[in-house]
């Protein structure tokens, strides 16, 4: 019987997988996940990410496990390691989902050089690089792409699980799990993430748990103390639901009122869209004119991006928002786009900073939508905004009800009633150990515009 490597990537799942069904349909299968920390260069998987990685690949080999076979285990770079796997295995083909980040663009490249490889959709709603305007040109901007996408949408059906993943004859030879240190040790920061299941199995109980609210996802989808968004963002960055599965339950059950979150899942692919044509987004300017933009550095811009990080800003929703990001690996999207404006307008601080930061801190860490998102809130994206477009956390925060989130993440202010608890040094309540603002809003606000007219040669 011929023997296929099924390469996982961030499809760690063995439902709607149409590379894992392609593989069976040849013969046996040895399932695989190749640890390339080299790849992928300063985007290699960061610290918050092993720790989801880690529990959602020991998920994914008990699931194998179930069916007959089992995961195997390689570290290195994709394109060496599975050559050479399929020579110690007698294996013929290599079967994938097919992914749009850069590093893996290159390791495909490298490896049907080497291997016949079989790449598969089915780990995105539609193939972007199919979606063209009038000119024949690829989209940058969403409306458009998105308006272009529904005529492609649905996406196929999702296809059922395999009920038998025929083994190969004789295992090859893979690590250990635990020998890849994926988890903090000391110290172990990851008690916060106790919140989280990772794995196809939790996958699918957050998206049941979220379907009930899917009709008031968009009245409620702004608000962080209100449990109102589904919290699927890691899984669905390592492909433990396909977007396909989302999209089919969601529009069955809430159909016309289920546009908004499925919009939301459009906006990552989006993201997507926009590293495939432009692979360096996570790392240069989308608009050139910000090439010459006059960010801070120094030891005081290092003390105010210290004082981001860490949630002592003095600004309540943005410490909130990013000691949040720190417990528990994730942070609400209305607050990653406040302290994300706070970052880059407030403290003119390069996005890139900011980006590299959430790189490290989310679970859900993604190329596409972390690098469209700061350079969206930056200004500095090919879809972006002006940049005195700047947002104002001391109307955020009472605008969107967050009184609640503040008392979660900063217990400091917790005593605070809701009508002070968003400027706390506005009523002369600031209690002693956390800080005053570290710059004024309207001192912030003439700094961004000067330096944003001497960009602009003003
Ligand atoms: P829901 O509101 O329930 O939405 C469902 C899904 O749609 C999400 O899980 C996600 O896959 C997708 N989605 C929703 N909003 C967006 C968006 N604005 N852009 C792209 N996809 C979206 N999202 C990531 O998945 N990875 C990132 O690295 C990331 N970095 C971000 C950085 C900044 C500065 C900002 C402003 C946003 C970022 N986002 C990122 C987008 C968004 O904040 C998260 O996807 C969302 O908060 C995840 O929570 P949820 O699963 O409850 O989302």
């Amino acid at each position: 019987m011929a023997v296929s490597l099924l390469w996982h990537r961030q499809d760690l799942r063995l439902r709607d997988h149409p590379a894992l069904l392609g593989a069976i349909a040849d013969g046996s299968v040895i399932p695989v996940y190749v640890l390339d920390d080299v790849g992928p260069g300063s985007h290699a998987i960061g610290s918050a990410q092993r720790w989801w990685l880690h529990h959602s690949l020991e998920q994914l080999d008990k699931a194998y496990r179930a069916l007959g076979n089992r995961l195997i285990l390689r570290r290195g770079r994709a394109e060496d390691i599975l050559p050479t796997l399929a020579a110690e295995t007698g294996a013929t083909r290599v079967h994938a989902l097919r992914h749009y980040e850069p590093w893996w663009q290159r390791a495909e490249s490298e490896l049907t050089a080497r291997i016949e490889t079989v790449l598969h959709d089915g780990n995105h709603l539609f193939n972007s690089r199919l979606l063209l305007n009038g000119s024949g040109e690829r989209y940058r901007v969403f409306t458009p792409w998105f308006r272009k996408l529904l005529e492609h949408m649905p996406p196929p059906a999702p296809l059922a699980a395999p009920e038998h993943v025929p083994p190969p004859s004789i295992f090859p030879h893979g690590d250990r799990l635990d020998d890849w240190t994926l988890l903090p040790r000391r110290p172990d920061w990851s008690g916060g993430f106790n919140i989280w299941t990772p794995g196809e199995e939790g996958a699918r109980a957050a998206f049941r748990a979220f379907l009930p609210k899917l009709g008031a996802y968009e009245d409620e989808r702004n608000f962080p103390s209100r449990p109102g968004v589904s919290r699927l963002s890691p899984h669905i960055h390592f492909g433990e639901i396909s977007p396909a599965t989302l999209w089919h339950h969601a529009a069955k059950l809430e159909g016309e009122k289920a546009r908004s979150f499925l919009s939301e899942i459009a906006w990552r692919e989006h993201g997507l869209n926009l590293v495939d044509q432009f692979p360096d987004y996570a790392t240069r300017n989308g608009r050139a004119l910000f090439d010459r933009f006059p960010w801070r550095d120094g030891p005081e811009a290092e003390a105010d991006i210290a004082a981001w990080a860490r949630g002592l800003t003095g600004y309540p929703v943005v410490d909130a928002g990013m000691r949040e990001l720190w417990q528990t690996g994730w942070m609400h999207n209305r607050v990653r786009m406040i302290t994300a404006s706070f970052l880059t307008k407030h403290l003119l601080i390069d996005w890139r900073r900011g980006e590299q930061w959430f790189w490290d801190t989310l679970l859900d860490a993604d190329i596409g939508a972390n690098a469209m998102n700061w350079q969206y809130v930056a200004g500095s994206g090919v879809d972006a905004p002006v940049f005195s477009r700047m947002m104002a956390p001391f109307l955020q925060s009472p605008k969107f009800e967050m009184a609640d989130y503040i008392r979660t993440y900063v217990p400091e202010l917790a005593h605070l009633p809701d009508d002070t608890i968003h400027m706390p040094h506005e009523y002369g309540c600031t209690p002693p150990g956390y800080p005053l603002p570290i710059i004024g809003h309207e001192a912030a606000r003439a700094r961004a515009m000067a330096a944003w007219d001497a960009c602009r040669g003003q």
